[in-house]
């Protein structure tokens, strides 16, 4: 159960209970369309949205569940229920990141947003004495940086290949992931 349909006029894609991230961003960037989810494709679409899903579009378009406008449950009792904000509105407000425990979700439906398909990605690494200087920089930038930009910043060792030199390996670097979408670059 890994189908998705996407209605790219209504800018809503339908996603089966077993599709990954990967099965749904596949199915939306062919439109040029994309809803928030996970950093990882191989990830469900499930677990992630019902647990509430931060992802690489968060600070534009919120979290996995923030964009969730409907979904098709078989409840405990066997009964297969649909929720939106008409129907069943109780039920989808359950479902926007309060867990697995309301019946297993066959369908969710979510709204999609203009993103790439052209988006750009950047990894910078700095010396882990360079902390104190760079995490407040940062967070500054971060203050004023646009919402399509989106970064992480994790400590991690460096990894051992051929762009480090022996010296270089294993060592601890603060580390920056930064996403952004073409559409921001000047
Ligand atoms: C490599 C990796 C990267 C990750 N990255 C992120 C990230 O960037 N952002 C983030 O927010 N989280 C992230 N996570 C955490 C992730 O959101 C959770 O692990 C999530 O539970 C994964 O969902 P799943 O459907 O793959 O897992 P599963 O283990 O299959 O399911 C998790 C829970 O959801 C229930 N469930 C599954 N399918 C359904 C269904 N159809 N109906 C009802 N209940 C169901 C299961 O019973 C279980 O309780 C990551 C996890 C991994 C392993």
């Amino acid at each position: 159960m890994r189908a998705v349909a996407v209605d790219p006029q209504a800018r809503i894609a339908r996603a089966q209970g077993g599709a990954t991230w990967a099965d749904l961003d596949g199915a939306t960037q062919a439109y040029g369309l994309a809803t928030p989810g996970g950093a990882v494709s191989t990830t469900g679409v499930a677990g992630l949205t019902l647990g509430g899903g931060i992802g690489h579009l968060r600070r534009k378009y919120g979290l996995s569940c923030d964009n969730l406008v409907g979904a098709e449950v078989v409840l405990a009792s066997g009964e297969v229920v649909l929720s939106s904000a008409i129907e069943n509105p109780d039920l989808l407000w359950g479902l926007r990141g309060g867990g697995g425990n309301f019946g297993v979700v066959t369908t969710f439906e979510f709204a999609l947003h203009p993103v790439g398909p052209e988006i750009l990605m950047l990894m910078v690494m700095y010396p882990v004495e360079q902390l104190a200087t760079v995490m407040p920089a940062w967070r500054d930038f971060m203050v004023t940086a646009p919402d399509e930009l989106s970064c992480n910043g994790f400590l991690t060792s460096r990894p051992c290949d051929s762009r480090t030199t022996p010296h270089e390996n294993g060592t601890l670097v603060l580390t920056a992931g930064i996403k952004v979408e073409a559409s921001v670059v000047p």
